[in-house]
């Protein structure tokens, strides 16, 4: 059986008023968000807060939303890509300007999270903004000096899709242990030597860690790449309680 998710109670934790420190625009369709949060205590990598908007009429629309910084980061970010027709994502990915607040509170999971005493590989798949809560453990891993293997295999739709692109570059280049595999679903830059195809069975043997090495996995993106990975990698031989998985909506990159 997969390993359950569990979801912390938040009744409890309070909402906090988050200002927009700074927008950082990812790609066409993705902007991560700097936030100031006063008294904000900290959070682990894997680790998400939930956003609440109220509008004029006093309308209130509430959503999830991976923390994409380390912990040891001053600021506190988030990654947010435009579903058109969705409700808070717009506002969040296309409208919001700096200075301008709302609500959050966080952070939430104790599930879903990495920690960079952790000694085993690390193997990371991702799809689409399902990146965000992996590059956080990505980010925790280069704070820390970890330099146990580490393998991210990452799908997006085309090269311009690639959120954290020039980053995840400069961390691969660092020789720490880490590799990175972009797969490319829909379009591929003229000489593009890379994956092509859906993260599957066959790439995931190939270009993933050997189900002997024990590896911890961490699985995030829309639930269809999610649950077909998570099929795939257990198939392969993999412990099915070593994987942890994070559903982020319902299409596919
Ligand atoms: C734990 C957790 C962490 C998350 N972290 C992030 C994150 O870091 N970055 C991020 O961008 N999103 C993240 N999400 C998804 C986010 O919470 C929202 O679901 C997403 O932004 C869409 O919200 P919306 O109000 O714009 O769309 P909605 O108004 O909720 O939906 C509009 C339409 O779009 C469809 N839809 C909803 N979500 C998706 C999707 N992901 N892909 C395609 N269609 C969709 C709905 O079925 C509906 O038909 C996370 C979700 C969870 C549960």
């Amino acid at each position: 059986m997969l390993a359950t998710e569990k979801v912390q109670p938040t009744r409890k934790l309070p909402w906090r008023t988050a200002t927009v420190r700074e927008i950082i625009e990812e790609t066409p369709r993705v902007r991560s968000l700097s936030l100031d949060i006063p008294d904000w205590p900290g959070h682990r990598p894997g680790q998400h807060v939930d956003i609440r908007l109220t509008s004029d009429d006093g309308y209130q629309a509430q959503r999830s939303y991976s923390i994409a910084s380390a912990p040891e980061a001053a600021e506190l970010l988030v990654t947010v890509e435009r579903i058109e027709e969705g409700e808070v994502s717009p506002y969040l990915s296309s409208e919001v300007i700096v200075g301008d607040k709302f609500e959050l509170r966080g952070p939430i999971g104790g599930h879903f999270v990495w920690s960079a005493f952790m000694t085993e590989p690390l193997f990371l798949v991702a799809g689409g903004s399902g990146v965000a809560p992996l590059m956080a453990m990505l980010r925790h891993r280069a704070a820390a000096g970890n330099k146990n293997p580490a393998l991210l295999v990452y799908s997006s739709r085309s090269f311009d899709d690639i959120i954290y692109r020039k980053e995840l570059a400069a961390l691969a280049a660092r020789s720490d242990g880490l590799k990175v595999v972009h797969t490319l679903t829909r379009q591929q830059p003229a000489g593009w030597t890379g994956e092509k195809k859906r993260i599957d069975p066959e790439m995931l043997s190939r270009v993933g860690f050997s189900p002997k090495e024990q590896p911890r996995i961490f699985i995030c993106g829309p639930t269809q790449l999610v649950e077909s990975a998570a099929r795939a990698l257990i198939e392969l031989g993999h412990d099915a309680g070593l994987i942890k998985t994070e559903r982020f909506g319902p299409t596919g990159a």
